[in-house]
């Protein structure tokens, strides 16, 4: 099937699509071909100002916090329903702009559609709690809502991301400023017309697009602002943590990742090779939960890299939209990156089991590589290089492989491929990680808390331990007179 692109798209402040305040555009381009695709509005401070103002007028309005938290559920849950009536649209837009496998759009809409669901059910199940003190004192908590929360949003998975930090975010009862990503915001737009047909309050959902240094800035800046949620680099995490600690304001920071799986002697290959698939090289590897490393025992090293780079050079190259296996990467400077850091690993004594440069072929494609003789302390072992290629280390000891595994400034992810139970169990207790994958990457849901330790963040998102980050606990305590002394 085919959609219709629209030619051009605007931001979302107070419940109405407008243009940027001097009318700048951006011209978004395919990756797959480099050709332009789309024109957004290009958002700056103004559009950050209006956007915060919108906001916060909702949020002085009370209209998301006194109604009845039934009301609120319903209003998420609709979201999700909307964007399930937009879900080919949303896709569609997805995978042209962000150069994705259009199954994987599909699947990442679908995701989106899931957190709305969740977090909506959840809405009029935010409860506070009764404190004892004795005779003569009645003492509650209330989850209050923060109030305008900004969310940032990184451009490898636009619109997870959206629905991941907006859903609970309105279910707590906070209006929000999204910011989306400004070399594909395209799905982003998609979820907001949603949030538009499900009816909330003008304000409750507002939508700029942005340079991050500009727009980005501005807005976690803003004093207006009194929670940001930021999913992206580590670098700019650490930009943004400045700007809150200014303003002492609440943060939830998922940052990068480096993530190793460490594979025993008893490992299911072929369950490591289909984990090898989605793990370094769904999205062309642009995942912050990436299974960017292996770190596999010497008695099946050989077999392991035999197999991942026969998994590897089988992957149909092309368009998202055409569905292909192996995808562009998003931009020109995001293909320049990942090269570097092949080519920096290959004249540094690694070599490439397979892929190690650039395709031949017009659009962003990075070959589907995989080293090996890499020093555990080199660049490529230890950075996020964001692109399919996948590093792989050999050790001959669990405690070694552990000690490699941990040996990054990174902890979002990490996984053991064994079929013995007490060594999957010993593994993963030390994995410094937020989560751990046991003989399947990306085990987990909506469900599943996921955050990172160290440089990978704080602050958990997904799971009903997310809806926390969203409220600020309010302590209410009473002093109770005896009624025989009146
Ligand atoms: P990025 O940090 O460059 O940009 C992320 C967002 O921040 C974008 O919207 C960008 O415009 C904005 N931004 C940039 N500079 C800013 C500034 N000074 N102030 C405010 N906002 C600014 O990251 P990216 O390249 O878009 O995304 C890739 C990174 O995101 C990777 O490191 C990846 O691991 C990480 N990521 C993490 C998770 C997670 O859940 N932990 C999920 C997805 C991506």
């Amino acid at each position: 099937m085919t959609v219709d692109i629209d030619a051009y798209w605007r931001n979302f402040i107070g419940g109405r699509w407008v243009d940027a305040v001097d009318g700048q555009r951006r011209v978004l381009l395919d990756p797959a071909t480099t050709e332009p695709l789309a024109e957004v509005a290009l958002a700056g401070v103004r559009e950050v100002d209006d956007a915060v103002a919108a906001a916060r007028a909702c949020v002085a309005s009370r209209a998301l916090v006194s109604v009845r938290p039934a009301q609120r559920l319903r209003w998420v849950m609709d979201i999700g329903r909307e964007l399930a009536v937009r879900r080919d649209r949303a896709a569609y837009v997805l995978s042209c702009d962000s150069g994705k496998a259009l199954s994987e759009a599909y699947a990442e809409v679908d995701g989106a559609v899931r957190y709305f669901e969740y977090y909506g059910a959840l809405a009029d199940k935010l409860e506070g709690a009764y404190i004892p003190l004795g005779d003569g004192y009645v003492d509650y908590t209330v989850p209050v809502p923060h109030g305008v929360s900004a969310h940032v949003i990184p451009w490898n998975y636009p619109v997870e991301m959206v629905g991941r930090g907006i859903a609970p975010a309105l279910a707590a009862g906070n209006a929000v400023v999204v910011k989306a990503p400004e070399v594909d915001p395209l799905g982003c737009h998609v979820i907001v017309e949603a949030a538009e047909a499900a009816g909330l309050p003008a304000g409750a959902v507002n939508l700029v697009t942005g340079d991050g240094p500009v727009a980005g800035a501005a807005l976690v800046a803003h004093p207006g602002v009194d929670q940001i949620v930021f999913t992206g680099s580590v670098d700019t995490g650490r930009s943004i943590l400045h700007a809150a600690a200014d303003r002492v304001v609440p943060t939830v920071m998922e940052l990068g990742g480096k993530s190793a799986a460490v594979v025993f002697d008893d490992a299911d290959l072929d369950a490591l090779v289909a984990s090898t698939r989605w793990g370094i090289f769904m999205n062309a590897g642009q995942v912050c939960s990436a299974m960017s490393r292996l770190v596999v025992t010497d008695a099946v090293h050989d077999e392991v890299v035999e197999r991942v780079a026969a998994l590897g050079e089988g992957l149909r190259v092309g368009a998202g939209i055409d569905d292909a296996e192996l995808t562009p990467v998003v931009s020109a400077a995001q293909l320049e990156r990942v090269a570097g850091f092949t080519d920096r690993a290959l004249s540094g004594g690694a070599s490439a089991a397979t892929g190690g440069g650039v395709l031949d072929r017009p659009g962003w494609f990075m070959a589907p590589t995989v080293l090996v003789d890499v020093d555990p302390r080199s660049e490529v072992a230890r950075s996020e290089v964001f692109g399919p290629v996948l590093t792989v280390l050999r050790t001959s000891s669990a405690e070694e492989a552990v000690a490699v595994a941990n040996g990054t400034e990174y902890g979002l992810a990490a996984g053991v491929f064994t079929r013995d139970l007490d060594r999957a169990l010993w593994t993963a207790d030390r994995l410094v990680a937020g989560q751990v994958f046991v003989n399947e990457w990306y085990a987990g849901g909506v469900e599943t808390p996921f955050g990172g330790v160290k440089r990978s963040g704080f602050g958990r998102e997904k799971g009903q331990e997310a809806l926390r980050n969203y409220v600020q606990t309010k302590n209410v305590g009473i002093r109770v007179g005896d009624p025989r002394a009146l």
